[in-house]
């Protein structure tokens, strides 16, 4: 699904991922954790092809295509979904209008049959149960004003409408509460399936809990310096990172 090649890459001339490898086969769930600044954000943006993020050296693979010779749009059209660890607000576009268009590019790209209006209603009702939303959301513009925990939420409806093949959610967990945070664990486990692999990048093993990861990664300044299961996780939330930064493992 994706494999990631010693990628470097610099924000604001600064070199964040100092040579990064990862692999993740379909329908695998690999959870990313690590220190504040270690590069999380970073390398979900790099993926999605965020402006101002320059990839120096390395490479990405996305179901065999270079994903970074690929426009923003055209990764988001291959399948690559970004949850936002701070979601942006468009004012002036509603959800609706947005996820319609998103819905009608990515059809479209995939030869399937558009959605009737009505169908597409029902849908996007649908996704907002699921999520707890009220469908008044549907009507405002995306994110505008929306609380932390409804923008989180309104992340994970998107997911759900879109199905992407590679999610990646960034840190969707922090900062909400406990029913907020089964809802998102919810939503990947309803998406979860063999033909589509998460990024889940998280600080905390809470989420974890109801999200059985298939590896745990631990990046530390821009490199992943321990792999292992989801007993990472717990190991990681008794011990902390400093056990494993600079790269030198020396359990305490
Ligand atoms: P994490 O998500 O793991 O907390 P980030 O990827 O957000 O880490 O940040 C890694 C480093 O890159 C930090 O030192 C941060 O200050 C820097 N950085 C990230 N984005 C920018 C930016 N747009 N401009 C300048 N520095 C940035
Ligand atoms: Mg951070
Ligand atoms: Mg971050």
């Amino acid at each position: 699904m994706l494999k990631i090649i010693n990628l470097k890459a610099k924000v604001d001339g600064k070199e964040i991922l100092k040579g990064l490898n990862i692999e993740i086969k379909p329908g695998e769930v690999h959870a990313i954790m690590g220190p504040n600044g270690s590069g999380k954000s970073t390398l979900s943006n790099v993926l999605v092809g965020r402006d101002g993020y320059e990839v120096t050296d390395g490479a990405a693979m996305l179901e065999g295509k270079d994903l970074l010779a690929l426009k923003p749009e055209e990764r988001a059209r291959e399948g690559i979904f970004l949850a936002f660890q701070y979601p942006v607000e468009i004012p002036g576009v509603s959800n609706l209008e947005f996820l319609k268009t998103s819905l009608e590019c990515l059809y479209t790209h995939q030869n399937k049959p558009l959605l009737s209006a009505v169908e597409f209603m029902k849908l996007a009702r649908e996704k907002c149960k699921l999520v707890d939303l009220s469908t008044v959301f549907l009507k405002r513009g995306v994110n505008e004003g929306f609380s932390g925990g409804e923008k989180k939420r309104n992340e994970i409806m998107q997911m759900l409408m879109l199905e992407p093949t590679l999610c990646i959610l960034d840190e969707t967990d922090s900062g909400l509460d406990i029913d907020a945070l089964k809802v998102v664990a919810d939503g990947i486990n309803t998406l979860r399936s063999p033909d589509r692999s998460f990024i889940v990048i998280t600080h905390y093993q809470r989420l974890l809990d109801y999200v059985q990861p298939d590896f745990v990664h631990v990046l530390s300044e821009g490199q992943i310096v321990k792999s292992g299961g989801s007993e990472l996780a717990l190991e990681l939330e008794q011990k902390g990172y400093g056990w494993l930064e600079n790269g030198t493992e020396q359990p305490v």
